[in-house]
């Protein structure tokens, strides 16, 4: 049964990806099933009147605690071995927004993003100092080495042999969130490892305001995956934004904004997009990203290019 919330205002929409990159076969199931689990988490915030940004930090949540994904729990390695950590928040609404860059030891690096937005007078905290300000104001510490995992230990041997670090080829597994909530506020939340082998103290794109996410009530909200530098340097999530405030649809602006960055730098990346009508652009010029969204009582989600699956979603009565 559809709660009170559902319906009263802009159609309620929960959108997420779990990174652009060369997924190997083997890791689609549960990358598929990640991003689904991680929709269902944060559609149920908006279905029972929660405001987006809970749902899309919800949504998150979810992927940052499974080792599936490069985020929390499963991060990618830098060079040295450790695990660094960026994350970003940003409400629609008030164009609010909160990030942490290079973050060790902490379970989620969204909730450090969050409360940067909510309790800091700056946008951006780094490094261990985000790391204190968090777990003093209640972010759950993890135990030095405790977010590392055999698989991001292999990625790491697999990065150094390779030696090429310019080239987006993380399997990619950043994860992100976009979310449309009853009041018609939108919200965007990304976190993200970063890229094995990546040299310390190296920021990507996820925290930055543009370039991994955006959020403005007026136009539509944005969360991206892929090559941060390339991002960085093509301002990703605010280049759909500005193509959505020229009249693309959602899906047109992604697109094309993607497919900008791929002739200009030859490099790889993928985004998922909502307009504030509540309209979906999933696009990605990496061999695969997983994506999935829940709307009403559909469940749509993917992997390949081509891919685009529907399941009805039944509902356990309250
Ligand atoms: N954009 C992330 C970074 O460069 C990596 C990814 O999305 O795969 O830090």
């Amino acid at each position: 049964m559809a709660s009170a919330a559902e319906g009263a205002g802009a159609p309620l929409v929960l959108l997420v990806h779990g990174g652009a990159g060369d997924v190997a076969d083997e890791g689609v199931p549960r990358k598929l099933e990640g991003v689904r689990r991680a929709a269902q988490a944060g559609y149920e915030v908006l279905r029972g009147g929660g405001a987006a940004l809970d749902a899309a930090v919800a949504a998150v949540h979810v992927m940052e605690d499974d080792d599936a994904f490069n985020a929390g729990y499963g991060s990618v390695l830098n060079v040295d071995g450790e695990v660094e950590m960026d994350a970003l928040v940003m409400d629609g609404k008030t164009l609010n927004a909160g990030a942490v860059g290079v973050i060790p030891d902490v379970r989620h690096p969204i909730d450090a993003a969050r409360l940067v937005m909510e309790c800091a007078p700056h946008v951006l905290l780094v490094g261990e100092a985000a790391k204190r300000f968090a777990v003093a104001r209640g972010v759950e510490a993890a135990p030095p080495g405790a977010l590392v995992t055999p698989r991001a230990q292999a990625a790491l041997r697999q990065a150094v042999e390779r030696g090429d670090y310019t080239m987006h080829d993380t399997g990619g597994s950043t994860v992100g969130a976009v979310a449309i909530d009853s009041r018609g506020h939108l919200a965007s939340a990304t976190s993200t490892g970063g890229t094995s082998g990546k040299m310390v103290g190296r920021v990507g794109d996820t925290p930055l305001v543009g370039c991994g996410g955006y959020a403005d009530d007026t136009v539509g909200t944005v969360s991206t995956t892929g090559h941060g530098e390339s991002i960085i340097k093509t301002n990703l999530a605010h280049s759909i934004i500005v193509l959505m405030r020229q009249g693309l649809s959602a899906q047109d602006a992604t697109q094309r904004a993607l497919d900008e960055l791929g002739r200009r730098l030859n490099n790889t990346a993928g985004a998922i997009t909502l307009s504030n009508k509540g309209d979906v652009g999933v696009a990605f010029i990496s061999k695969r990203m997983s994506w999935a969204y829940r709307k009403g009582n559909e469940m749509h989600y993917g992997i390949d290019p081509d891919q685009h699956c529907v399941e009805i979603v039944q509902e356990k009565e309250n």
